[in-house]
């Protein structure tokens, strides 16, 4: 059978390319994905599912494996690191599901990413193929790879993160901003937990002026907890996305924190160190046969837990783009894309560089009860 589609094809499988790949796959584009890691592993890592991404888990088809994979916290907390005093409830749970449309859910990063990758045709995704050149022909665009190999589609998608090929491409070679915090990650067995006559709570943000350690389960049976923090450094020269990190750092770092704080930094066994980068917002998220997507466009600090989120609802509003302007005309697609998704994605970009959300009681419905699929379109001739 003969298709009138483009192919695409998709640079990176992290969580906003596969979000692309799994809806365009599903909508009948012929879809090709290159990644260049040689397979992905379970890293030690936790991430928050709000209902405005969980309805695009909806039509990827995993919304209730993952309901059934992940903890559902009743409440965010914002808690003074020192007094515990509670700075913010944030209701989430049932009230979550009523409000905004679907759950609130905490999960394991590794857990989640397994499970989108599955959703692909795995004849179409490509392990260890990394993306080193671009050519946009007019007609199509040539791909190279590090492995010397080739390969041609008429649309390619850049999901390819912070430091995007496809971006450099767009934009020319320009390092991320390095923002002057790092984040720690931990995993921590709740077994180890129990040993305290201490209230570990679902989810709750401890914070104290310049710094913070938001914790969560990252499964429903709640046996891994999870802190990730942010802590000013003033500079990273590690050359590397991570380093170790250590339980001596961590006491020294949240040095008059509380006694859950102390606990968990006590059952910390391997504790690893994130420089965090941004970018400021991008003039160009477009042009011709190439488009960016997630982190390619606006990566951000993870202060709002909406980063990945903002990735996948991006790849959900191109690909209900595409389908609304049709096959032709994908340049209008891409305008309207982007006409779509700037405002927002560059808000909570300066949310998350701020470090307020959710630290002091407010309404956060214009981030979980957005519905990528049904919010009325923006013209890109009004913006
Ligand atoms: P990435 O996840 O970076 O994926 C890019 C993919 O492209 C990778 O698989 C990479 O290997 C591949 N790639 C790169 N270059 C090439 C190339 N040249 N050729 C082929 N493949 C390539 N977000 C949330 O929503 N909730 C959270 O709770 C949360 N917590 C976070 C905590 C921390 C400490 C950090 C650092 C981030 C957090 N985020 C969170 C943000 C989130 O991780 C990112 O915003 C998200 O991963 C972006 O997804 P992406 O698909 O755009 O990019």
């Amino acid at each position: 059978m003969t298709t009138t589609k483009p192919t695409i094809a998709v640079i990176g499988a992290g969580l906003g390319g596969a979000a692309a790949a799994a809806l365009l796959q599903r909508a009948g584009y012929p879809t090709q994905v290159y990644e260049q890691a040689p397979e992905f592993s379970r890293l030690g890592a936790g991430i928050h599912l709000g209902p405005n991404v969980m309805k695009v888990m909806r039509r990827i088809g995993i919304e209730d494996e993952l309901d059934r994979m992940g903890s559902h916290p009743d409440y965010w907390f914002s808690r003074d690191g020192a007094s515990g005093e509670y700075l913010s409830r944030i209701p989430l749970g049932d009230f979550a599901k009523k409000q905004y449309g679907a759950s609130y859910i905490t999960v394991h990063r590794g857990d989640l990413h397994a499970l989108m990758v599955d959703q692909l045709d795995q004849d179409r995704l490509h392990f260890g193929k990394r993306l080193r050149t671009v050519d946009d022909q007019g007609d199509k665009v040539m791909m190279t790879f590090a492995d010397g190999s080739e390969a041609s589609a008429d649309l390619v998608i850049g999901a390819d993160g912070v430091n995007s090929v496809i971006r450099e491409h767009l934009l020319g070679e320009e390092a991320p901003i390095y923002s002057g915090w790092v984040a720690h990650r931990a995993i921590i067995s709740a077994q180890k937990l129990a040993a305290y006559d201490l209230d570990f709570e679902a989810c709750v943000k401890w914070w104290s002026e310049d710094r913070h350690m938001m914790v969560y389960y990252v499964t429903g049976d709640q046996r891994e907890y999870y802190y990730v923090t942010g802590v000013p450094e003033p500079d990273w020269h590690h050359g590397t996305s991570f380093v170790d990190s250590s339980r001596e750092e961590m006491r020294k770092a949240f040095a008059g924190y509380g006694d859950v704080v102390q606990a968990l930094i006590d059952c910390t066994e391997q504790v690893t160190k994130w420089p965090l980068l941004e970018r400021n917002p991008l003039p160009l998220w477009h042009d011709n046969r190439l488009v960016l997507l997630g982190d390619a466009a606006h990566p951000m600090k993870p202060h709002m837990a909406q980063g990945a989120a903002m990735a996948i609802e991006d790849a959900a509003m191109l690909v209900r783009c595409l389908e609304s302007v049709g096959n032709a005309h994908y340049s209008e697609a891409f305008e309207l894309y982007r006409a779509n998704r700037f405002e927002r994605a560059s808000r909570v970009q300066q949310v998350s560089h701020d470090n307020t959300w959710l630290r002091n009681d407010e309404d956060p419905a214009w981030v979980f009860a957005y519905d990528v699929f049904d919010v009325p379109l923006n013209d890109p001739a009004t913006q």
